[in-house]
């Protein structure tokens, strides 16, 4: 019985190609990862029977360094048995008409009252699979199209099996994004074994979709296009077989050349949502004539406290761990605490800076951007002017900038953002200096988001679904300054959390300057006057962004609303 209900709440299955556990589990890669292992610290807290399902990834994700101006891609070393259990069960998948057989490995969340959330991690690499199969489950989005496809069928069906071999039963599969969708379709022919399987009726096939539905949410993240997984329907012919394809064309709205995950995901669910309420608005454009609602991210609050600011909530807000709304109480915590307390963690910041070899003082005023590097994203739109930018910081004290952010190894153009920056730090001395810290990981995630002044968002709106740092920032009183898209069109009350950039309605170039221009305004106009002139008044930001924002925008309220309204509506 979770503290939301007076009725129990369902068991869930909460199925994601990443999860974000701890700095030292390599299975995660960004946002998504995040999100998935913080809503399963959350399930934890909150005595929610969920399980979380993954892969195993035994070489991760790439480790960032940087050489020459570059980023260089090195291979990640962990070893599964120092943090995870192999568990006896085994099961199966057909993939190409081969049979792979699958392990899994357990390890577990404890949430704050000792309630337990395990999380699976699925693993190929055993004995008896041939040397290619062994490798299936190795690393997280590096492969190509048919790797994919092969670990999402391992994902998919093999963690529903797993599942039922182990002896869960859940009353909700939560797929968080489409790679696993085809555990959905697994589930659909199980439902029609006894009514002929693949040769079942028209009016067995739709009953069953209906009974599948009940048990199924999706989760969609990503207003960009070539976000969502969809593959030749020849490749998925050779891997999954004729039978299956014929079987997945049967449904409703799928007469397409390709198997589609989000639009199978969709089609099998009783219940779809966005990240945000303007990514629930962006989605059912793209998916006209289907329902879907918005829930908006949060992120886990102790997870994301720093510290120092953690130990000052403990004496001002005593129960804020267990109950994030009483962060709404932050509001009577005296100014000059707020201040010591970010004190602490801009010293923190700054001496991993200067371990890098940068140069970085605790007086001047710090502007944090730590994002995948891709180009919606626009890791270079605070420098597109630096003629200007280096006139404010003139005007208003030499200006500080963190980095950090991978780009996929195959995403040039996103590379290229990263040797920008790198090559742009000489142009910008001495008004500017900018620190590029590698290896964006949750450590680093945590030291720049409670270390800096103010936390910058520049997507391309409207393609940021949501975003999390910027709530990351609030818990520990850093204001944004982010494009209105996402979340922030929720979290921005203009001068007061923070301050907004208007998206604009030209396209390309023409939008870049215009944002930028406003960017550039909003430093020299609102904020640093207000950071140099008026620190009372910058404390009282801080202070509105951990009260107003931290008190809503982390998963305790997010998973409560799963719970009332994805979960129950799906049933
Ligand atoms: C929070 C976090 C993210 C996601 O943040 P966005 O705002 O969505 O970019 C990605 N990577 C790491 C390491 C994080 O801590």
């Amino acid at each position: 019985m979770n503290p939301l209900h007076t009725t129990p709440s369902p068991k869930v299955a909460y199925f994601c190609m990443e999860f974000g556990l701890s700095n030292d589990i390599p299975t995660y890669s960004g946002g998504l990862g995040m999100l998935a292992g913080d809503t399963l610290r959350a399930a934890a807290d909150l005595g929610v029977p969920m399980v979380g399902v993954a892969l195993l990834y035994r070489k991760g994700y790439f480790k960032q360094e940087i050489a020459e101006g570059k980023q260089v891609e090195a291979d990640v070393h962990w070893w599964p048995e120092q943090y995870l259990k192999c568990l006896d069960a085994r099961v199966e998948v057909e993939i190409e008409g081969r049979t792979v057989l699958l392990q899994v490995w357990r390890t577990v969340i404890e949430g704050i009252d000792g309630h337990e959330v395990p999380v699976y991690l699925l693993d190929s690499d055993i004995e008896g699979n041939s040397d290619e199969d062994r490798r299936i489950t190795d690393s997280l989005y590096l492969g190509d199209e048919r790797y994919r496809l092969m670990q999402e069928i391992v994902l998919g069906m093999g963690g529903r099996r797993i599942l039922a071999a182990i002896g869960f039963e859940p009353d909700i599969f939560h797929m968080n994004e489409g790679h696993s969708s085809l555990l959905a379709l697994d589930l659909l022919r199980d439902e029609l074994a006894e009514a002929g399987g693949f040769e079942a009726d028209e009016a067995a096939f739709l009953a069953a979709v209906d009974k599948v539905k009940k048990r199924c949410v999706f989760t969609t993240h990503t207003p960009v296009p070539a976000g969502h997984d969809r593959f030749p329907k020849s490749l998925a012919t050779k891997l999954l077989g004729e039978a299956w394809i014929t079987f997945y064309s049967r449904l409703p709205g799928l007469h397409t050349a390709e198997l589609n995950m989000s639009i199978l995901g969709l089609e099998l669910s009783g219940y779809v949502f966005g990240v945000a309420q303007r990514h629930g608005e962006v989605s059912r454009g793209m998916f006209p004539g289907r329902e879907i609602h918005a829930i908006t991210n949060g992120i886990h609050s102790v997870t994301w406290t720093g510290p120092s600011m953690a130990a000052l909530f403990d004496r001002h807000i005593p129960h804020w761990r267990r109950h994030n709304y009483a962060l709404r109480l932050a509001q009577s915590i005296p100014l000059e605490e707020i201040q010591a307390a970010h004190a602490v963690a801009k010293r923190t910041l700054i001496d991993e800076a200067n371990s890098h070899g940068y140069e970085l003082s605790e007086d001047l005023f710090t502007i944090g951007f730590a994002r995948r590097s891709t180009s919606y994203k626009r890791p270079l739109l605070l420098l597109r002017d630096i003629r200007r930018l280096c006139d404010i910081a003139s005007r208003w004290g030499t200006l500080q900038v963190v980095y950090a952010g991978k780009s996929h190894p195959r995403d040039h153009e996103g590379k290229r953002l990263i040797e920008s920056v790198l090559r742009l730090q000489q142009e910008l001395h001495p008004h500017v200096r900018l620190a590029f810290i590698p290896g964006y990981n949750m450590n680093l995630g945590l030291k720049m988001v409670s270390g800096v002044d103010i936390w910058l968002n520049t997507p391309m709106a409207p393609l940021e679904a949501s975003g999390t740092s910027g709530m990351k920032a609030a818990h520990n009183g850093v204001p944004s300054l982010s494009v209105r898209d996402g979340w922030w069109c929720e979290g921005y009350i203009e001068g007061y959390t923070g301050w907004a950039i208007d998206p604009t309605h030209h396209a390309g170039e023409e939008a870049n300057d215009a944002d930028a221009s406003q960017l550039y305004r909003l430093l020299d106009e609102e904020i640093l006057p207000l950071y140099r002139r008026d620190p009372k008044g910058w404390a009282e930001v801080m202070r509105n962004a951990i009260a107003i924002n931290g008190s809503y925008f982390n998963v305790e309220r997010m998973v409560g609303e799963y719970l009332t309204r994805a979960y129950a509506g799906a049933r």
